[in-house]
This record gives structure tokens, C-alpha cells and sequence, in this order.
């Protein structure tokens, strides 16, 4: 059996002033609970991603009075993905425990992922059982969604996981490492391998504030996930247009036929437009696929880091001066903060 010894938690936050004081309660008294019963060391790290209200000025108070609060400020709105992979390159525990910051993922729940790491688990996921105060749109949706990833990206992507999850070992090192810029963590942690597990537990309803993935962003979501795991979609194209063109061969042997042996083809026009429209429609949609995954190449090509630190309080001296006096003025050793790892 393993031992955890020091954990961090990495919480993104987008606009989320009202749910902050009750994170603040609910992670006060649990993690004094981890730290107290079982011993641990644990480190929370918040991640400001670029939000536009007060939630940042509460942070800073929060950490100017708990100085085992880390808070890193991203340079703007990153995105749900990247502000959870700055939470965890700065982290420092032997464990990292990743969470949404609106309390959908009980801190309490924190303790069984903890056991099933030391029983001697790389990767638990925290499996939702049940959602509560969710919209029937919003779990459909879902429930399709973890379908569809599972035949696309992993046989063992693990259904109804949100990225509820810890990563402890060397599968942290390796998960660590995968710097791709359009990421879908999900499938990233899974991807790695090593010993994976989940747990249930029940999802509760937002405790406050509203979702910041309204649909287009779930949706980004979603073909991210598939485009950037699979390449099912040029294949689902490629086998469409072989459909369409074939029938639109055949249909050019039934129009001959007919013009020889009926002699009354001039009517056909309207089915030439048909025709027409659905073979140039194949052709669009294939280029627009194929146009998808040339952008990710793009985007990769291009290297850019995944993010940039604007400000982080109570970080060890030695990493922000590290920060401010490197010769480009942007890495810093340990934690690289600009989404680069070298
Ligand atoms: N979030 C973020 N950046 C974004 C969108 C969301 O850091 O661009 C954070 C948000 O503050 C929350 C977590 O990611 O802590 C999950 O977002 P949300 O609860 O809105 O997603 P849902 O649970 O509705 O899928
Ligand atoms: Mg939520």
C-alpha cells in the first residue's frame, strides 16, 4: 500500500463570486479534516481564469488571510481545460485532486479517492451516480455525449466522469507532460494508463451562480474531444461521400437507360440539382472536417504556450523571483508558467 503524504487540490474559477464564500466554508472544514484525521498535508490551488467580477478580489483577501491558498491569476479567460492544467503544473503534492469550483464535486468524496489511490491506484475518477438540479438538455445531452466519447476516443474512458478525479505517481508525471493545445483532459488522463479506477458518488446542483458551459461551449467540448482523439470523423466523411457519389453514379446509369429505352429525360433537371446539391454538400462538409484537424495542426505547429500567469500569491519566493528574472521574463523553473514544461 501507498502512501499520500501531500495533496493539492487545483480548482478553476470563472465568475464565480457567489459560490466562492461557500467553497471557502466547505473547503475550510474538509480540508481541516484531511489534515486533521488523516494526516495529510494538503495545498489548495485556486485558478482565476480571466473572470470579469469580484471573484478575484476575494481570492486575494481570502489568501492574504489563509496563507496555505495558492491562487494563480491567468492572464484572461482560458478556458475550463487550460485553467485546470495551471492548477495542476503548480502543484506541488504527491497527489493532485482536480474539482470544479462550484461544489458539484463534494470535497467529502476527496477522502474515497484517497483511499482508492493507496489501495494502490495511479488514476481515480470520481464517477457521478446521479445529478441533481440538472436540466433534462443537460443530462441528455450528457449522456449521449459520454456514449459517443467512449466509441471515439477510449474503450475505457470511464462514463458520467466530470473531471472530478486524482492523479497521483507516475502517471502525474506523465499526464504532466502532454502539452497539446486543444485538450480534453477526460481523455488525456485516461489515455495515459497506468491503474485506473472510479468511484461513485452523487452529484449535487450547483450551489450558486450559473454553469459557465452554456451549450456552444459544450459543444466546442464535445467536437474537441472527438477531433482531437480520433479520426472517426474524416473516416464517417470519407465513407458518406463513397455513399453519395455512388448513388450518384448508379443514377447516371439509370438516366442513360432511360434516355435510350424511354426517351424522356429532360424532366430530369430537377434531379440533377438534387444531385448536384448533395455531392457538392458532401464535398463541403468533408473539407470543413478535414479543415478541422488542419487548424489543431496549426495550432500545434504554431507552439505557443497553453497560458500565461499574470499574478500568483503565496507561491514560494524562490518561483517568483525565478519568475520575474528569467532572461525572457516569462519561465520559471518548476512551474512553468506559461503552460510550456521543460
Ligand atoms: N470554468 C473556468 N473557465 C471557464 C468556464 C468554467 O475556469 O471558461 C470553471 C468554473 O468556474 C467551474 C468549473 O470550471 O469551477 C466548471 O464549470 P461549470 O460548473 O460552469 O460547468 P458545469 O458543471 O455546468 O459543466
Ligand atoms: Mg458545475
Amino acid at each position: 500500500m501507498k502512501r499520500i503524504r501531500k495533496l493539492s487540490l487545483a480548482i478553476p474559477i470563472y465568475n464565480e463570486e457567489q459560490t466562492l464564500p461557500l467553497l471557502r466554508k466547505e473547503l475550510e472544514s474538509s480540508v481541516k479534516r484531511l489534515r486533521v484525521e488523516d494526516e495529510l498535508e494538503v495545498e489548495v490551488i485556486l485558478v482565476d481564469d480571466g473572470s470579469q467580477d469580484a471573484s478575484y478580489s476575494y481570492m486575494v483577501n481570502w489568501a492574504d488571510q489563509d496563507p496555505n491558498l495558492k491562487v494563480i491569476k491567468l492572464s484572461r479567460n482560458f478556458g475550463h481545460q487550460v485553467a485546470l492544467t495551471a492548477g495542476m503544473d503548480a502543484a506541488t503534492g504527491d497527489a493532485v485532486v482536480s474539482l470544479d469550483g462550484d461544489l458539484q464535486d463534494p470535497p467529502e468524496v476527496i477522502r474515497e479517492l484517497i483511499q482508492k489511490a493507496e489501495e494502490g491506484f495511479d488514476v481515480v475518477y470520481a464517477r457521478r451516480e446521479e445529478r441533481e438540479g440538472e436540466s433534462f438538455f443537460k443530462k441528455s445531452t450528457a449522456w449521449l455525449f459520454y456514449r459517443m466519447m467512449k466509441t471515439m476516443i477510449h474503450r475505457e474512458l470511464p462514463e458520467d466522469a466530470g473531471d472530478f478525479r486524482l492523479i497521483t505517481g507516475e502517471a502525474l508525471e506523465a499526464y504532466r507532460s502532454l502539452r497539446e493545445k486543444h485538450r480534453f483532459l477526460r481523455g488525456l488522463s485516461t489515455w495515459i494508463g497506468f491503474r485506473q479506477a472510479s468511484v461513485l458518488y452523487k452529484r449535487p446542483a450547483r450551489q450558486a451562480g450559473e454553469t459557465k458551459y452554456p451549450t456552444h461551449k459544450m459543444l466546442r467540448l464535445a467536437w474537441n474531444a472527438a477531433t482531437s482523439f480520433s479520426t472517426l470523423p474524416l473516416t464517417i466523411v470519407t465513407v458518406w461521400g463513397s455513399i453519395v457519389s455512388g448513388f450518384g453514379l448508379l443514377y447516371l446509369l439509370y438516366a442513360i437507360s432511360r434516355h435510350i429505352f424511354v426517351g424522356d429525360t429532360v424532366q430530369g433537371w430537377s434531379t440533377i440539382v438534387v444531385l448536384l446539391c448533395l455531392i457538392g454538400g458532401s464535398i463541403l462538409m468533408g473539407l470543413g472536417v478535414v479543415g478541422s484537424y488542419v487548424g489543431k495542426i496549426y495550432e500545434e505547429v504554431k507552439d505557443r504556450p497553453l497560458y500565461f500567469v499574470q499574478t500568483r500569491l503565496n507561491f514560494d519566493e524562490e518561483a517568483s523571483l525565478d519568475y520575474h528574472h528569467s532572461e525572457q521574463g516569462v519561465h520559471v523553473s518548476r512551474f512553468v508558467g506559461f503552460g510550456h514544461r521543460s
